[in-house]
């Protein structure tokens, strides 16, 4: 199969013909339709993801076909249509029992752990906990650009930030994460401000949702803006973006007893952020982490998008073919542009 290599971290990759993968026992293999472009495909190829060895297949936003099944997979068959969350869950781990697949203790990670989806084929493992199938009328390209940002929006919007009608809802950073979080709050009935640096941003967070906008580039206090418009501080608020400043200001905005939830990935110098501690026990706020989303909680997301309240298609961007993945993936580590860049052309 063709597939975009990588042999040395921060060496350009290319396009190789490699061995087609086969099934494990209780996974199987799937005919790649779509696979997204993320920024932790580009973090991975520059080496800062100790999981990965060389050399290395990356992609971990996946739609496709199953074409084989092992002999322990009972749930699927070769022509299902589906996709997976990028947290594999083993099935079988306290966590993974306890409903809790994305913090699974023996997880893999397809393009991190393992090779991934830049490429005709993909080698999927745990099979009948972990594939998720596409409603009919979903695109491959919609289908994968839920994979990894928005179903972790998802997740840290219903799950984790418990978001309510009526609440006031912070998101900093407009890209994939950010984007897909505004869309999913203003369809669970939230106001949601929106905060980022571009008014190009800013104005599409509008279309989707946001009630109101906060350019941090001309704003001396993006804390006082938002206490300001919500009358007192928000009462959940998400960093979508993954820096100290955001990270900070997304705690400090709160309102008492307010959640903070930090999805954007803090690596390398940026990995201890300061943390208003003061702030954090006088208002009782919450902190937390959301990493992915459990195969199973898909339904609820797809029930959203089949009833026209979630449109993850808006977030699409650009449509590319897999000769064009190598220089789109050299290019993630800069200013990320609006819509979820996909891969929908592999032979
Ligand atoms: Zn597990
Ligand atoms: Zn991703």
């Amino acid at each position: 199969m063709k597939a975009v290599v990588f042999e040395k971290f921060g060496e350009a990759p290319t396009i190789q013909t490699v061995p087609d993968p086969k099934p494990a026992a209780d996974g199987v293999v799937i005919k790649v339709e779509a696979t997204g472009l993320c920024r932790s495909d580009w973090h991975g190829w520059m080496g800062h993801d100790d999981g990965i060895t060389l050399p290395h297949v990356p992609g971990h936003e996946l739609a496709g076909v199953v074409v084989a099944a092992g002999k322990q997979v009972s749930r699927w068959k070769a022509g299902d249509r589906v996709t997976v969350p990028f947290a594999v869950g083993c099935g079988r781990c306290f966590e993974c029992t306890s409903g809790n697949h994305q913090v699974c203790e023996h997880q893999s990670q397809p393009g991190f752990t393992g090779w991934g989806s830049f490429a005709e084929y993909v080698g999927i493992e745990h099979a009948d906990t972990n594939l998720v199938r596409l409603p009919e009328e979903m695109e491959f390209a919609t289908a994968a650009s839920l994979g990894c940002r928005f179903v972790t929006s998802f997740r840290a919007i219903v799950d984790q930030g418990r978001v309510t009608p009526g609440e006031w809802v912070a998101v900093h950073g407009c890209g994939g994460v950010g984007l897909s979080a505004i869309m999913i709050a203003s369809a669970m009935g939230a106001n949601v401000i929106a905060i980022d640096l571009t008014d190009e941003k800013l104005d599409f967070a509008k279309k989707i949702g946001a009630v109101a906008t906060i350019n941090a580039s001309t704003t001396p206090s993006v804390v006082k803006a938002v206490k300001q418009i919500t009358n007192g501080g928000a009462h959940m608020s998400m960093d979508a973006l993954g820096h100290p400043t955001t990270s900070f200001n997304s705690i400090a905005n709160l309102r008492r007893r307010g959640r903070h939830v930090q999805v954007g990935l803090m690596l390398g110098e940026h990995a201890r952020p300061q943390v208003p501690m003061d702030k954090v026990i006088a208002f009782e706020l919450e902190i937390l982490g959301s990493h992915g989303m459990q195969a199973y909680r898909y339904a609820a997301m797809m029930d959203m998008i089949r009833t026209g309240k979630l449109k993850p298609e808006l977030l699409v961007g650009k449509k590319i073919s897999l000769e064009e993945a190598p220089a789109a993936l050299m290019a993630m580590g800069g200013f990320e542009g609006i819509g979820i860049g996909v891969v929908t052309k592999f032979r």
